[in-house]
């Protein structure tokens, strides 16, 4: 079964196709996922046979745009388990998670708490309106619950957490920590970008006042993302063509929750797209998607522990982590021309730097960059293999001693 979801995935991947070369191996999955067939083909199905834009006049194309565009979002609501108020398209995490800092009541002496490990996504637009105190994280990098508990004292509004770290690949105890933040008065806001691909897309269940993640993670288009939660208390930042649906020279009425957050014409054929992504993931069963993900960060962090010169950030261990891993490679090493070289010379896809977390990363190293190898479903073991082989050779040409 392990196999049979990587072999059917790989069977829609266009760009996998052999193509004479070595074979492309792509270990990139944290920042943007492979795209499959059917995705591509919702994506360009609308331009082909649609074209029309949504929610903006009587026309029949008009009509089947804006069916399918309210559909997705009902297919949305149902993964995360809530209702279709709840759920706004965005462009991507980056752009939910400002939308819910700017559209929340805050002033600048209002405390926010977030773990170090947050995407800066996730930290600076909290930056901009308010004061952020990080909360720290234990050995394993998961936030360490008893500094919460002891900084919740101080009355926060917000708590923002991510789900699952994208530079260690830990996931977070988003309940608990949403039960906490709720005792002490604080709104829970949970960034599911990295959580949400794996399987751990029941934003609800989580308790999360707000939650966001992006199609490009998870198979989908790039350009699309969900923002989910309690919409109506959001005031929006972009205002202009779709968020009314009154003008007049004295002034304008505000569309009901999620309309009034989604300004301008939008990105109809990502809309599309995700349709696409969910049904293809569905139908692949999320189960059997965080099971291959289980086995991949078992034989990742496999493959780490037999190199002692590879210290992962976030420790050994593979329980209850995603497949995502990144390196401190040894004194010497030039980790983008090692990053560089593992794509020009074996065409290993993989990342090189502070990740959009560099409080965290260079928080626990020498102010190198770091190397991010990161899989998703399509992942096979041999290419973990072909990738760690090529490290070592890489490491080795360039004159880095493994001993
Ligand atoms: N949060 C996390 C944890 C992420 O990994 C990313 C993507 N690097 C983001 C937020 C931002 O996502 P996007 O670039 O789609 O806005």
């Amino acid at each position: 079964a392990f196999d049979a979801v990587a072999t059917a995935v790989r069977a829609d991947l266009p760009i996998l196709r052999p193509d004479g070369g070595p074979p492309l191996v792509y270990l990139d999955s944290a920042a943007t996922s492979l795209t499959p067939e059917p995705v591509i083909d919702a994506i360009t199905g609308y331009y082909r046979d649609v074209g029309a834009s949504v929610h903006r006049g009587k026309h029949m194309l008009s009509d089947i745009a804006s069916t399918r565009f309210e559909q997705v979002r009902a297919q949305v609501a149902t993964e995360v388990g809530g209702g279709t108020r709840q759920v706004a398209f965005v462009p991507n995490t980056t752009a939910a998670l400002n939308t819910v800092a700017a559209g929340l009541p805050l002033d600048r002496g209002d405390l926010v708490l977030a773990p170090l490990d947050v995407h800066h996504s996730n930290l600076l637009p909290w930056r901009a309106r308010a004061t952020v105190r990080m909360i720290p994280l234990t050995p394993e990098a998961t936030p360490d619950l008893g500094a919460y508990a002891e900084l919740l004292r101080l009355r926060p509004k917000v708590v923002a957490v991510s789900a699952c770290s994208n530079v260690t690949g830990r996931f977070a105890p988003a309940e608990e920590m949403a039960r906490m933040a709720h005792e002490a008065g604080a709104l829970f806001v949970l960034d599911a970008a990295q959580s949400a691909p794996h399987g751990r897309i029941r934003l609800a269940a989580t308790g999360a006042d707000y939650a966001a993640f992006s199609a490009h993670k998870m198979l989908g288009p790039t350009g699309i993302g969900i923002l989910y939660g309690r919409l109506a208390e959001l005031a929006p930042s972009v205002l202009g063509g779709g968020t009314v649906d009154w003008v007049d020279l004295a002034g304008h009425r505000l569309r009901d929750e999620p309309h009034h957050l989604e300004p301008g014409t939008p990105h109809v054929a990502g809309v599309y797209g995700l349709g696409a992504t969910l049904d293809y993931l569905r139908g692949l069963g999320w189960d059997a998607v965080a099971a291959h993900d289980a086995t991949l960060t078992r034989l990742l962090y496999e493959e780490i522990a037999r190199r002692p010169y590879l210290r992962p950030l976030g420790g050994p261990g593979h329980r209850d982590r995603a497949a995502i891993a990144s390196l401190r490679l040894p004194p010497g090493a030039d980790v983008d021309e090692v990053a560089r070289m593992l794509s020009d010379s074996y065409r290993v896809m993989c990342r090189s730097g502070k990740l959009c977390a560099q409080p965290m990363v260079d928080g626990d190293g020498d102010g190198r960059p770091v190397l991010r190898i990161s899989a998703y479903v399509y992942t096979t073991p041999e290419e973990l293999g072909i990738a760690f082989a090529a490290l070592d050779e890489v490491l080795t040409v360039t004159g880095v001693p493994l001993g």
